[in-house]
């Protein structure tokens, strides 16, 4: 298993595994390897030495298990490339996360990417007042 940072025509990076050298080749040049932000298949190796594991590592110990480790692995790539972006572009408001999604749905705060933390009543309260938003899946080192 090869795992490579991988960025796309849009300037996302990424991380994704490949049986071998290869097999990136085979799969990047028939347009099967996308960007998970913007789907472009426009994919450019990072330079940098490419990180080989033993099968036995490539699920870290507390992620959730599942039949396919590599799977599991490529979502995990896909989720913290995901919240990155989401750290990069957007203002951590904390504990006020509720109230301040509120406001900018109303149009009473300056319209912005927010995150931030809420509780599940006031997450379930946002939903039905149709406030869009999103939850970030815990990654295993936010665990640790
Ligand atoms: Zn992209």
């Amino acid at each position: 298993m090869i795992k490579y940072r991988l960025s796309c025509s849009d300037g996302h990076e990424f991380e994704s595994w490949f049986r071998s050298i290869a097999d990136f080749d085979t799969q990047s040049h028939a347009g099967d390897v996308a960007c998970p932000l913007c789907a472009s298949t426009e994919i450019t190796k990072q330079p940098m030495a490419p990180a080989v594991v033993s099968g036995r590592r490539v699920t870290p110990r507390s992620a959730p298990t599942t039949a396919d480790p590599r799977a599991n692995t490529e979502m995990l790539g896909m989720l913290r490339a995901f919240k990155k972006t989401v750290m990069e572009n957007s203002e951590d408001v904390g504990t006020g996360f509720a109230d301040e999604a509120r406001k900018i749905h109303f149009g009473e705060a300056e319209e912005r990417n927010i995150r931030g933390s809420s509780t599940m009543d006031e997450a379930r309260a946002l939903a039905e007042e149709g406030v869009p938003f999103g939850v970030l899946p815990p990654l295993p080192e936010d665990l640790n």
